[in-house]
């Protein structure tokens, strides 16, 4: 139960439309539950009942509002994500940087309390934190073939991939979730230039000398998937030799295990290290593309890329 005081406090944020306030209000007279700062009109307080989640609203046969959605998790508005995406990108975010992108300070803490709860300085701090005792941190740069997100962690490549790829997302997420610094790859760091870190420095660079045509073959570490199957189908991947493309059922007997070329297919699809474990080198038995997460246009041009480096390099 609520005590009298609570419910005072809880009745006063919700006349405020106070957006940090984690409760549910449910109005009898209308059958509706809302979040503290829905923008509706307040009601009587007679007609008011406070939940402390939306379950429990439902579960007394309240129907959610459908202006502000108390069942999805909270926005944080433009302002909020501008502030944290500022810090992804550049760690420490002062006053100064504030005022020079025509943001006034004040404004900024006052809005990224209400919304999260918490101080802008101490979640940069956290955020800090976070990223430099995991170690994990991403960068991103562009290509002949679109821009491309890379993540390191543990002093390893953990992913290289096309941003606007399929998997790019999820698998970038479940990185940040392994390392504990948040729900999205949005949330991993990204350094400044002259701060990234060494690995991700030879993998822009590595990248870049391949889509020139001067780098067959990449020196960057890696960090080998834990299942001894997908181990053998990654190595017999960076085995297949620059410019030449093999089927699954090669690459399954390559391994040794020649019926398995559909777990070698499934092994191939799950590569988080696009170009640099060569995926876009396995194609179809009747030499058909067959599939690409970054795009079977992808696909054809890096295989097309490397024939003519190497006809070029043979005349
Ligand atoms: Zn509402």
């Amino acid at each position: 139960m609520l005590t009298a005081e609570s419910s005072d406090a809880r009745w006063t944020a919700f006349l405020a439309h106070d957006a940090s306030a984690r409760f549910i209000v449910a109005v009898k007279t209308t059958g509706i539950y809302c979040r503290p700062a829905c923008p509706a009109r307040r009601p009587n307080r007679e007609n008011v009942e406070f939940f402390d989640s939306p379950l429990q609203a439902a579960a007394a046969g309240y129907r959610a509002c459908k202006r502000c959605r108390p069942d999805e998790p909270s926005a944080d508005g433009p302002l909020v994500g501008r502030l944290k995406s500022l810090v992804r990108a550049g760690g420490r975010v002062t006053e100064g940087d504030l005022a020079s992108i025509g943001v006034d300070p004040s404004t900024a803490r006052r809005n990224f309390k209400k919304a999260t709860g918490q101080t802008f300085a101490g979640w940069q701090r956290a955020f800090r934190n976070r990223n430099a005792a995991n170690a994990l941190s991403a960068a991103t740069f562009d290509s002949p073939l679109g821009r491309m997100t890379a993540i390191v962690g543990d002093d390893a490549l953990l992913m290289l991939n096309f941003v606007d790829s399929k998997y790019t997302p999820a698998v970038g997420a479940k990185i940040a979730k392994r390392f504990g610094v948040g729900d999205t790859l949005a949330e991993i760091i990204e350094h400044s230039d002259d701060k990234l870190h060494p690995i991700l420095r030879q993998t822009r660079q590595q990248i870049d000398e391949y889509f020139t045509g001067t780098r067959q073959h990449f020196d960057i570490p890696l960090d080998p998937p834990e299942l001894p199957f997908n181990r053998l189908a990654w190595e017999a991947l960076i085995n297949i030799p620059y410019g030449e493309v093999r089927s699954y059922g090669q690459q399954a007997r390559a391994i040794g295990r020649p019926t398995a070329f559909r777990a070698v297919a499934r092994a191939n699809a799950t590569n988080l290290i696009a170009i640099i474990l060569p995926c876009h080198r396995v194609v179809g038995s009747n030499g058909t593309l067959t599939g690409y997460a970054g795009g079977l246009h992808r696909k054809q041009w890096l295989l097309e890329h490397e024939r003519a480096v190497l006809a070029k390099s043979q005349s």
